[in-house]
């Protein structure tokens, strides 16, 4: 991924794995950040940063790139492309393609088809089960060999017990990636609901899915954690339920963590404004004390991360109504204003602790080093604006699709320019 030389100039340096904070220079060279050179070489390549804060690449959790078999929705480039223009040098792809990366060939291609596409590091995320059916586990050392660096059954979460403890139990005897859970109760799920069973779904007489269904879940997987003596990451955390029992366990010592998507944040149940898809996403937003709760648990850390869930969908599909549109929202694009606006600018989060949530949180739950400014590491790089005020238009996006909830939302904060091993990947 290395490419020519960059100078990134006059910028205001944040570095998440020590805290540094000062104005400063960054040069790249060969992939990496480098000393000043003693002469600056006639192909750098000059990026000026007065005003703009440079920080270690974002990392995103949870992004469906929807290839191979849901083309019309997303392919890897224009994702990848979506990724880089959204801050991110690092994404997880989710297995739950078609068909699902369940074996060691398709979690190498998936690799192989992002580094073609240069825009960004993809980490194969493999399915704990076969096909995903929540029967029998997958080839999870296996598909790690072949490059996966989480596992998830995302879309389901892996439901019956004994198999989820023994998942957990392989991967800590043969210290395997994380395994992450979609904690949410297929039982429940199975009824049919298509947003929080709350006030709203009420009003606009749908089908509720109830916050239950995360908590039973949830519980579960903290249980499990104990007899294994092996951590579980929970996805999209929704629910105040959920986020005491993560808060009650790591108060205990049990390792477990959690993430927070953006809409999540900054929507509830009440924003929704009728028979509108592009509010749709399993799990749902959910009540006003519900996003107060999640909040909460960004600001103190008991969710450790953001991630999108960035989860594209063609517009004639999402054109159905909440009753037949597919579940998912795309984030990649808006996740930095969204979060920024919500908390910094808001005055409730400072700047070091959003960044790191973006960067040092997602790192430690995949088990990765410190995400890091110093000399030698690897130059994933972002050139943040945090004071231009900018409008959500889905027309702009370089994803695929823009079944987005925030269309026309004012918004502060973006990333001008993104550098991923070495290469400027995103620029406005
Ligand atoms: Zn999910």
């Amino acid at each position: 991924m290395t490419g020519q030389p960059i100078w990134i100039r006059g910028g205001r340096l944040i570095d998440p794995a020590t805290g540094r904070d000062e104005p400063g220079d960054l040069f790249v060279a060969e992939g990496r950040i480098a000393p000043r050179p003693a002469s600056i070489p006639a192909d750098t390549r000059v990026v000026e940063a007065a005003g703009r804060v440079v920080t270690a690449g974002f990392i995103d959790l949870h992004v469906h790139l929807r290839e191979p078999g849901g083309e019309t929705a997303e392919t890897i480039e224009p994702g990848s492309r979506a990724a880089a223009r959204g801050g991110f040098t690092t994404v997880v792809a989710m297995p739950n393609t078609q068909p699902p990366l369940d074996t060691p060939e398709r979690v190498a291609w998936v690799a192989r088809r992002s580094r073609e596409a240069g825009f960004v590091r993809v980490i194969p995320c493999g399915c704990v089960t076969r096909g995903r059916q929540g029967r029998e586990l997958a080839d999870l050392a296996g598909l790690a060999a072949a490059g996966a660096g989480a596992f998830s059954d995302d879309g389901c979460a892996v439901q019956p017990d004994a198999l989820m403890r023994r998942a957990l139990e392989i991967t800590r005897d043969r210290d395997l990636p994380v395994i992450m859970d979609h904690a949410q109760d297929r039982a429940i799920e199975k009824q049919g609901g298509v947003l929080h069973d709350g006030a709203r779904a009420r009003a606009l007489g749908l089908p509720g899915l109830p916050a239950r269904a995360e908590a039973i879940t949830i519980q579960r997987d903290i249980e499990l954690a104990v007899t294994v003596g092996r951590r579980v990451h929970i996805q999209h955390v929704t629910s105040r339920e959920g986020v005491d029992l993560i808060r009650d366990g790591r108060r205990r010592g049990i390792p477990v963590t959690g993430e927070l998507t953006p809409h999540h944040l900054a929507l509830a149940d009440e924003d929704i404004p009728g028979d509108d898809a592009n509010f749709k996403m399993n799990p749902p937003l959910r009540s006003a004390a519900d996003r107060a709760a999640l909040r909460a648990a960004i600001l103190d850390g008991t969710l450790d991360a953001f991630a999108t869930d960035h989860a594209p969908h063609p517009a004639a599909e999402k054109a159905r109504g909440f009753r037949q549109a597919p579940f998912g929202v795309v984030g990649l694009e808006t996740a930095v204003g969204i979060t920024y606006t919500e908390l910094v600018a808001a005055g409730a989060m400072d700047l070091l602790t959003w960044i790191r949530r973006w960067t040092l949180g997602p790192a430690r739950v995949l088990g990765m080093p410190a995400p890091s400014l110093a000399e030698g590491a690897a130059a994933d790089l972002v050139i943040l604006n945090l004071d231009e005020t900018w409008t959500v238009d889905p027309l702009s996006f370089v994803s695929r699709c823009r079944n987005t909830p925030f269309t026309g939302r004012r918004l502060r904060g973006r990333a001008e320019a993104t550098v991923c091993g070495g290469r400027l990947t995103w620029r406005m």
